[in-house]
């Protein structure tokens, strides 16, 4: 399968990794939003948010325990914000699911 994140988890394309384990992978934005901007991913290919099952959800609880090492490894003491984009009306360019952990600033009131 042709997935960027795929690659990027497997080492085949290079990346800036922050953290990373046996079912997960988490790595700097190429285009950051904010000081800090890590996209945490499952190795495991998801396509999005919208296809998370019974099934496949352990790697997402992974994702979730993963999410506050993360942020303290990079000096997130006053808070962060966790997001995933799902399909065409939330724009989501990369169809392998991610979830952005952003901070390092006063992030906008604005969600949408
Ligand atoms: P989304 O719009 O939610 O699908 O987000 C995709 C994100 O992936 C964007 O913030 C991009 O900047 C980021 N991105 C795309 N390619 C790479 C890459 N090779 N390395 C790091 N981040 C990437
Ligand atoms: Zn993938």
């Amino acid at each position: 399968m042709d997935c960027i994140f795929c690659k990027i988890a497997a080492g085949e394309i290079p990346s800036t990794c922050v953290y990373q384990d046996e079912s997960i992978f988490a790595f700097r934005d190429i285009n950051p939003q904010a000081p800090v901007h890590v996209l945490i991913i499952p190795r495991t290919h998801i396509c999005c948010a919208d296809a998370i099952t019974d099934e496949n959800s352990d790697v997402v609880a992974k994702i979730f325990a993963a999410i506050p090492k993360i942020a303290k490894a990079e000096g997130l003491t006053n808070g962060y914000r966790v997001l995933t984009n799902c399909g065409e009306d939330a724009c989501q360019t990369v169809k392998h699911l991610h979830f952005h952990l952003l901070g390092g600033r006063k992030l906008t009131e604005q969600m949408a």
